[in-house]
This record gives structure tokens, sequence and C-alpha cells, in this order.
């Protein structure tokens, strides 16, 4: 068992904490994050593990919404431009520009010219922060991306956003540990069973901690209910009432082995119209995605999602024989949570439905609920909910601490300087995808310095010890310190991306695996392994 979550569960009901923040998805996270770094005493908890629900399942795409220009909502787009910019700017080696190459097909419900002209507002509304947008001509794609059916194209356009190098789980983590390095006592596997004031106008909260099935009650003075999907059911649970609430859309995307060596994304519409997008993901490839309205959060991918990806995808992608069922390694299934407001016309045209957050506040209860929201957008989420909190009175003593970001430019050339002296370079596996020096800082930050010290003391913690999954020796024995890592999925799924580029059959028979449990788990490694493997 991690042994600092076992710390900070039982200090969760040791102490009155300013905030609370229910929920460890992105938008908790950020919350966190902010406040602590800002000064208040956060305590976060989340039901399953940091990012486990809806945050694990995004496109990993950093985005100024094209897509919104189509509904003239100018205002959202240069908003969302602006965050993503931001986003970029602040991780220079996680979130990355990255070239969308956009096919248009004959007929499609906009012509050519418009697309190339809205790229090109696109570009002038993101400051022109990226690459110009470039007109594709068909010689040119089949040229460059000869992977695309160009029989009922007449060329397209590729313009830039951005993506997130690693996985959007490892995004949502850096913030948790974030806050944790400025004193959040944040614990994963503890679910909120409901909350009350008492007659000093504290919140406390009735917990339980998942792993142990003990209960306990957490004080604080401001609620912030940060449980994405469930926003609504929590907040009818504790009869808090709120002008907004969420409707969802489905999202799948399935993972497959790479369909092209370059490193941008394809862009299409798919067959309802939709954008469709085939994403680099490591050594493999994104597509998806679907966006399906549906009831309950509680969604599952089926045999029509998986046939409506494929067969758009084989629609239009010349590939040596179609992709079926067989191909697809990993897939992931999520609910977008999209903020509605009471008025009946929020929901009448699903598509155009924008993806705006809300953060939403009950002052005289202390109660903030955070709807919607993306990745995106995620700096500002933290900074509105860190306003927010301080309108209701706690004190933020140092209200314009930096809560995000990489180090220094400076701290990177230090660890550099010390990687190039080790050779670290030269320790990188042949099947590695990118020097360690590079992927070491950008998973890392300045904690990549420690790594540098075990592989120093021992050259056997620079090996690679999962086959095919980059990870070294010492990477995995820090993840068990500073991780809070409780069952292998949390792992595999979301602190790396390895259960969603390699095959489970594959993966199960990995020899390193078993040593990468024992380091996570000591005694319980064989159980933690046959939980996650089933048996
Ligand atoms: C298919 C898809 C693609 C997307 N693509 C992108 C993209 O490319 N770019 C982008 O910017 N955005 C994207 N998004 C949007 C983005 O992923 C979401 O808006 C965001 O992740 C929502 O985060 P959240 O923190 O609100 O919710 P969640 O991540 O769901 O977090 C809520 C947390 O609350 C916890 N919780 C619930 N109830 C309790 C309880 N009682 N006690 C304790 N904890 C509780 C849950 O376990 C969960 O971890 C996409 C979304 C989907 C579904």
């Amino acid at each position: 068992m991690s042994i600092l979550r076992t710390a900070n569960v039982r200090r969760l009901g040791e102490s009155v904490f300013d905030v609370l923040v229910v929920g460890g998805g992105i938008n908790g996270a950020v919350s966190a994050a902010c406040l602590a770094a800002r000064g208040a005493r956060v305590a976060l908890i989340d039901r399953g593990d940091f990012a486990s629900f809806t945050s694990q399942q995004s496109s990993n795409l950093a985005w100024g919404g094209i897509k919104y220009l189509e509904s003239f909502e100018l205002g959202l787009v240069r908003k969302l431009c602006r965050s993503r910019n931001h986003l970029v700017r602040s991780y220079p080696s996680t979130v990355q520009e990255i070239r969308f190459y956009s096919v248009h097909e004959r007929g499609f419900r906009r012509g050519l010219l418009l697309l190339v002209l809205g790229t090109w507002l696109y570009w002038l509304i993101g400051n022109f922060f990226t690459k110009a947008p470039r007109l594709l001509r068909r010689k040119t794609i089949a040229r460059e991306e000869p992977i695309v059916d160009l029989r009922s194209s007449d060329g397209g356009v590729e313009y830039s956003d951005a993506y997130l190098h690693d996985n959007d789980g490892r995004f949502v983590w850096n913030f948790i540990r974030r806050a944790l390095d400025y004193g959040c006592v944040a614990a994963n596997y503890v679910e909120s069973l409901g909350c009350g004031r008492d007659g000093d106008g504290q919140w406390v909260t009735r917990a339980r901690d998942v792993v142990l099935g003990v209960e306990m009650t957490i004080r604080s003075r401001v609620l912030v209910n940060a449980c994405g999907p469930f926003v609504d059911e929590m907040n009818a649970k504790i009869g808090q009432k709120t002008q907004h609430h969420h409707v969802f859309s489905k999202g799948v995307h399935l993972i497959v082995d790479r369909l092209t060596k370059n490193r941008r994304v394809l862009t299409f519409f798919a067959d309802d119209g939709r954008l469709f997008f085939v994403i680099p993901m490591g050594p493999r490839t994104c597509i998806g995605t679907t966006d399906t309205r549906v009831e309950s959060p509680l969604s599952q991918v089926t045999d029509e999602d998986r046939r409506f990806i494929l067969h758009n995808i084989n629609k239009r992608l010349r590939l040596p024989s179609p992709l079926g069922e067989a191909d697809v390694i990993a897939e992931r299934c999520g609910v977008r949570p999209l903020a509605v407001g009471d008025s009946k016309k929020d929901t009448t045209d699903w598509m155009q439905l924008s993806r705006k957050h809300v953060v939403e506040v009950d002052a005289r209860a202390r109660h903030v609920s955070i709807f919607g929201g993306k990745l995106t957008d995620c700096l500002n989420v933290g900074n509105e909910v860190a306003s927010c909190v301080r309108a209701l009175g706690v004190a933020l003593a140092y209200p314009e601490a930096r809560w995000y970001g990489e180090p220094p430019e400076e701290a990177r050339l230090e660890f550099v300087h010390k990687a190039t002296l080790m050779r670290l370079d030269e320790m990188t596996s042949p099947r590695s995808s990118e020097p360690l020096t590079t992927r070491l800082w950008r998973r890392y930050g300045a904690e990549a310095l420690g790594l540098l010290e075990d592989i120093r003391a021992d050259s056997r913690m620079g090996e690679v010890l999962i086959e095919g999954a980059e990870y070294l020796r010492c990477e995995i024995a820090q993840a068990a310190r500073r991780e809070m890592i409780v069952k292998l999925d949390d792992f595999l799924r979301r602190r790396s991306k390895i259960a969603l580029v390699i095959r489970t059959g594959e993966l199960r028979a990995a020899p390193g695996l078993h040593e990468a449990c024992r380091l996570l788990f000591g005694d319980a490694a064989e159980e933690r392994f046959a939980e996650y493997f089933g048996g």
C-alpha cells in the first residue's frame, strides 16, 4: 500500500480544512493545486484513482475549438485559443503544437474555400501563435500522406493546434502532485458518501476509504464539488440547488497499430458531419471519436460505436487491409459533461452545444460546483475556483503564487548538462522513441534529477524494466514513493499509458512486470497482478 496515501487518509480526519475538493479529475486537480499554492489548507478526495473517470478518456488535445467557428462563437474560440497558447507556453515539453491535416470531401456542407478561410480566421483569432495554415492540393496530400483515400476529396487544409505528449491521466496527476507539494492532503479511493453543515456552518463530509472500508469525517469551511459527470448527483444528494446542470455526450476512441509514421493529426468529417481524428499516440494511433447523447455517465463501447469508427476510418484511408475489431489494441470511452443552464434552448441544438465551463457559487452555503470544462481550459478553471473561494472568505496569503507550468529553462539546462555528463542518452533503449533526457524531463521535470542520482548509484536503475514500455527501473521505484499507486491499473493506465499501447496478452507475459509489481506493491505484488489480469 502506498505510504503516502496511508498518511494522507489518516490526515483527512485530523483537522478542519479551508476547502475540501470532491473529485480528482482535471477540474478538481487544478482547483486543489491553485488553492494549495496560494495558501489555503486543502483536502482532495476521489472515489477511484485520480483522473480515472472522464479525464482519462479525452482525445489528448489542447485545442482552440475550431469547430465553434461554424456556430460563430468567436468569443469562445478566442478564449480557448488563448488557453491553448498559454498551456503550450507553460508546458513547452508536455503540451506541443501539432499540425492537423484536414481532408475535404466533395459535396461536404461547407466548400473547401470556406474551410481554408476558416483556418486563417482561426489562426488570426489565435494571435498567429502557431505556424500558418496551408492549402493542401490533392497532389500534395498524395505525396505527403499517401494513406489518405483521395477518391472523393478535392483537397484539404493544414492548420495547427496542440496535443498532450503524454496521456491525459498523467497530465492530471501532475496537478495532483503539485497540490501535494504545496501541502494539499489528497487521497485516491476515498468516496464522499454525503455532506451536511453543522451548527457553525462548517461542512462535514462523511467519507469512506474504499480500500479498507473504513469511514471517516472530513471537516471544511468550503466545499468544492468537482465530481465531473456526477456533479448533479452529488448536489441532489445534499440538497444543493444550482442553475446549471449537465447533459452527457458519449465519446469513444479505438487504439490501433500506428497507421502513418508522420507526427500529425489527420482530420476528416465523419458520415455524421462531425470532426473525426487519427491521432498519434506514442507507438500507436488513436482513432475517433463519436458524439452520442446519453442519459447516464456510466457508458460502454457498443458494437455500433466500433462499427462507426472502423467504417469511417476504412472509408477514408487506403490501408493494406481494412481495420477490423481484431486490430483494436485498447478502447477508450467516456462522457463529456456539458454544462447547460435552465433555459430550454441550451439543449436543443446538440451538435452545436458548446463546451464552456461554469463555476457556480452558493455564497450562503459556501459551496462551489464546477460544470463542464475541458483539459484545454484547465488553468482558467483553477484560477476561477480560487477567486471564488477567496470571495467566500478564505484568506489566500499568496494570491500571486504560480501554481502551474514546467520549471524555468535554466533548470532544464542544468538537468540536460548533468544528464550529458553521465551520458544518459547512450543508455536509451534501441526500441525507445526518443532520447532518455527528453523523456525524463518531460515526465518528471525537476524530479528527474533524483532519477539521475539513482542511476549513478546503481546502473541497473537505468535499465528498461517492462519491454516495449520504455519505463526504467528507477522510474518505477520513484513512482512507488511519489505517485500514490494503489492498483496496477493506476500505473498502467494513468501514471503511464502502457495499457493503451501494449496488448494485454503481451503485457501479462512481459518479464519485467512482476518486478515492477514488487517495486510498486511489495508483498501484495501478486495479488495486484491477479486483480488486474483477472486470476
Ligand atoms: C471522448 C472525450 C474526448 C475529449 N477530448 C478532449 C480533448 O481532446 N481536449 C480537452 O480539452 N477536453 C476533452 N474532453 C473533455 C474533458 O476530458 C473533460 O471535460 C474533463 O476531463 C472533465 O473533467 P472533470 O474533472 O470535470 O471530470 P472527471 O474527470 O470525471 O472527474 C470527476 C471525478 O469525481 C470523482 N467522483 C465522483 N463522485 C465522487 C464521490 N462521491 N466521491 C469522491 N469522488 C467522486 C470521480 O471518480 C472522478 O474521478 C473530452 C472528453 C471526452 C469524454
